[in-house]
């Protein structure tokens, strides 16, 4: 990527709402680069998003996924990078509707490099079915994307350290309704240290999109009985009802 490109994407992160610097500084890194602002650009991205498709094969979506994925691949930046076998970006639709947000990578996800294709991979699978969808409806991601030994939970500064890349995927995907699956993935979403049992079937908000936490499926296999059950598919049928409502 050309110094330009970056540039390029510096500002299409800023307009979906990734802060990486202060608006003083992209002030004048435009300035110095003497580009124009980004209402005026990416009016002209716009007319030339066709153009770009069909010359690159690439939507402006699938561009800036691959190029997060690039990230990932070569990220160093927290130790779970030396005893990954794979990263798992995520899954599905772009376009989703819907994203379902988990932990981190369990053995058979880091085996495959997929995200929840274990026991609560066939579990949410059922939850997804359940609603309506098929797996490549919605997004399937985690907050980590390397699976921590002896599937640990992780730490708060490995989950701090690679949660951009989850809210870049997020930024770009613009999903209308943001589910999350269990503790971590609450707690990071809604940036809270209140418990999963206290959160779940309230909606809450991350950067003004819904977020619905509920139990994970690896805890409605453990706990797998009536009240746990009938408490997710009610945390669904409001994420239904949401979506419905906006329809
Ligand atoms: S878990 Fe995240 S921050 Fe750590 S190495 Fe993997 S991609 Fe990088």
């Amino acid at each position: 990527m050309d110094k330009r490109d970056k540039i390029e994407k510096f500002f299409f992160l800023k307009e979906i709402g990734v802060n990486m610097l202060s608006p003083e500084e992209a002030e004048k890194m435009r300035r110095v680069l003497l580009i124009k602002p980004p209402s005026e650009r990416f009016k002209k991205e716009e007319e030339n998003k066709q153009k770009e498709v069909l010359s690159s094969g690439l939507s402006l979506k699938e561009k800036f996924l691959s190029e997060i994925e690039k990230e990932i691949a070569q990220c160093k930046k927290c130790p779970l990078f030396s005893t990954r076998k794979n990263y798992v970006f995520g899954e599905g639709s772009m376009d989703a509707e819907i994203m379902f947000i988990g932990e981190a990578p369990g053995e058979e996800e880091d085996n495959q490099g997929r995200p929840f294709v274990g026991k609560a991979g066939k579990k949410l699978t059922e939850m997804i079915k359940a609603m309506g969808f098929e797996r490549e409806d919605v997004f399937i991601a985690n907050i980590v994307k390397c699976r921590p030994p002896g599937n640990a939970t992780p730490t708060p500064q490995i989950r701090r350290t690679c949660f951009p890349y989850l809210q870049k995927q997020i930024a770009i995907i613009k999903p209308k309704v943001l589910i999350a699956l269990g503790n971590v993935a609450a707690q990071t979403l809604l940036d809270t240290k209140e418990t999963i049992t206290r959160l779940r079937g309230k909606f809450g908000k991350y950067q003004g999109i819904p977020v619905m936490p509920t139990y994970h499926p690896s805890y409605v296999i453990r706990n797998y009985t009536v009240a746990v059950r009938k408490a997710v598919w009610e945390d669904l049928k409001k994420v239904l009802a949401l979506l419905n409502e906006n329809r």
